[in-house]
């Protein structure tokens, strides 16, 4: 297989990893959903960007739609991680929906920024990949303020109303390198653009980058346990890239590994995106073992302590009146 001796086989396993608390909460709610209310509950796209998730909920009864008015009206929906515009929320309400927003309490904080920008009259510059459900999300906030920026390229191009009054804002899971190289470029054709009053670029994507940047640097190859539509998971594989990893690649499952890139690979990293549950990461270390590789060491950059709370009208339905027992 490998023409690496067995006894200098090594992992590096970055941490942090995985579910992040964003994550961890929205999975929480449709579980608790599904609990409170039984089945079916609606989903308004993926609750979180990992395919295993998403077929475990569907295997509770969690149906997943791709918008509001694919769910029957009253039933119960749980809007994704991502976040919804306003336009899905008023959607949902006219269709009598039982809304639960598991929408990132981080996701949410980008949208009051831009709700506020653009009612000091800003030029809001989202740095994001188009057509990703959180930009799409934040954009319907104020959506004759915003303009996406997709990279450099759209920097160098954009148009505004007034050079003086534009405001940047950002995707939460992008690569806090790129996005920084991007708002340079922006800084050049506008002196005066104002920044997030805080890092749009979340704290569980800084953490992961941070370690997988560290594990890449050493590692012959990195594996990024994550699904191809997860963008923190698929930045993960180019952060590692990046830090010098010979080769780094996304994989969903174990089963996905192909025994080709261990070809002289003495020490592989392995880390996994905020969507991905750790359960993905044992199987890869089980893999990764029977060939070999039983050394592990664990590579920590940060501590994680985020909680957010689940959202408040995730309750006991009240029984309607004509189905009460008793009474006069
Ligand atoms: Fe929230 Fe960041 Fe997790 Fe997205 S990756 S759900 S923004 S904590």
């Amino acid at each position: 297989m490998t023409g690496t001796d067995v006894a200098r086989r090594r992992i590096l396993l970055a941490a942090p990893r995985g579910y992040c608390a964003g994550v961890a909460r929205a999975v929480t709610v449709v579980e608790k959903a599904l609990e409170l209310y039984g089945a079916p509950v609606y989903v308004r796209h993926e609750i979180v960007h990992n395919k295993y998730v998403v077929q475990m909920l569907e295997r509770k009864g969690a149906v997943f739609v791709e918008e509001a008015d694919q769910v029957p009206e009253g039933a119960t929906v749980v809007f994704s991680a991502h976040g919804v515009a306003p336009s899905v929320r008023q959607e949902a309400a006219d269709r009598q929906l039982h809304a639960i927003d598991a929408t990132c309490p981080l996701v949410t904080k980008v949208h009051k920024e831009a709700v506020r920008f653009a009612h000091d009259g800003y030029d809001i510059l989202l740095i994001g990949h188009e057509g990703h459900e959180e930009v799409t999300g934040t954009s319907g906030e104020a959506p004759d303020h915003i303009t996406v920026i997709d990279g450099p390229g759209d920097a160098a191009r954009v148009q505004v109303h007034d050079t003086d009054k534009v405001a940047w804002l950002s995707q939460t899971t992008l690569s806090v390198d790129e996005t920084m190289a991007t708002v340079a470029a922006l800084e050049q054709r506008f002196p005066n653009l104002v920044s997030p009053p805080s890092d749009d670029i979340c704290y569980a994507t800084q953490n992961r980058q941070a370690a997988v940047k560290r594990i890449g640097a050493d590692a012959d190859l990195v594996l990024v346990v994550g699904s191809a539509n997860s963008s923190n998971s698929v930045r993960l594989v180019e952060v590692a890239r990046e830090a010098g990893a010979r080769d780094a690649r996304l994989i969903d499952h174990a089963h996905e590994i192909d025994e080709a890139w261990l070809a002289e690979v003495r020490t592989v990293g392995l880390t996994s995106g905020a969507s991905a549950p750790d359960i993905l990461v044992d199987e890869v270390l089980d893999w990764l073992a029977h060939r070999g590789y039983r050394e592990v060491e664990v590579v920590r950059t940060a501590e994680e302590h985020q909680y957010f709370a689940l959202p408040r009208n995730l309750a006991p339905r009240p029984t309607p009146p004509h189905r009460r027992q008793g009474g006069c």
